[in-house]
């Protein structure tokens, strides 16, 4: 097998939604893949390459990534800075993760933080969409709320743990987890793992299966202050 990393992709655009997050939008070259799939992208040189969540629609024209900056890090700056015209590699897509999708159509709830967004809005682009019965979705500042107008007329809750913003809860998501429809529903959980941990504890506690929990880790908050 060739350990060369995979040829490289255009990128079409790169949309700022504030200053740390970039939704960087590649030639897709009908490439098929699946809600909830993700790409590896590479650095410049090809030598390192992290997962992201594809966040756009299966019909699309494009393949979009919402892409956080992680100042000191090795791709996710890179990433950033791409300009329409300039080139990345990408791996085929790949992933478990089903926002959505169970076999017996059991209605929905998206949990999510900061980029772990990303599968829930490629869902909610993608034809045939279903409102989910709830879905909350928290950053820690405005700027990094994604396309909050478009969210919330799909139905998001939103939470804002560092700034006190209009509209929106002041603190972490996992705040209200008493407000959340508990029941025969299925849960898709994606973002940063303290939001991941407590939502499971909190579901298993109120007697939801396991097989009905979705997780999907996209970051490792930093010991000892494990807080959004
Ligand atoms: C399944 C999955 C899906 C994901 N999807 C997305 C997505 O859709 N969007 C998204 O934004 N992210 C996503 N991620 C996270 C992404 O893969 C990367 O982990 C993230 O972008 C950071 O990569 P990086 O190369 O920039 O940072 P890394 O080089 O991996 O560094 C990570 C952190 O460590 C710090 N660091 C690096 N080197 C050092 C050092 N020597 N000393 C001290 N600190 C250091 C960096 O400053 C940075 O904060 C996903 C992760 C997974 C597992």
């Amino acid at each position: 097998m060739s350990s060369e990393p995979p040829a490289p992709r255009r990128v079409v655009a790169a949309i700022p939604h504030g200053p740390d997050i970039v939704e960087l939008c590649l030639e897709r070259s009908h490439l098929a893949f699946e809600v909830g799939d993700c790409i590896a992208l590479y650095s410049s040189d090809g030598t390192q390459s992290r997962p992201y969540s594809l966040a756009s629609g299966t019909d699309a024209d494009d393949l979009r990534v919402l892409v956080r900056r992680m100042n000191g890090g090795r791709v996710s700056p890179f990433l950033c800075s791409l300009k329409p015209g300039d080139w990345v590699r990408t791996s085929p897509p790949f992933g478990w993760f089903r926002p959505g999708a169970n076999a017996e159509q059991r209605p929905f709830v998206f949990m999510a933080t900061g980029t772990g967004v990303a599968p829930f809005v490629a869902y909610l682009r993608s034809p045939a969409a279903a409102r989910p019965a709830a879905f909350w979705y928290g950053c820690r500042k405005a700027a990094d709320l994604f396309d909050r107008d478009w969210l919330e007329k799909r139905g998001a809750k939103l939470a804002v743990s560092r700034e006190v913003v209009s509209g929106c809860h002041h603190g972490r998501i996992t705040d209200r987890l008493n407000d959340l429809p508990v029941g025969d529903f299925d849960y898709y959980l994606c973002g940063l793992d303290n939001m991941l941990d407590d939502v499971t504890e909190f579901l298993l506690k109120n007697k939801t299966p396991w097989k009905h929990i979705h997780r999907e880790c996209f970051f490792n908050a930093p010991l000892p202050s494990r807080h959004l």
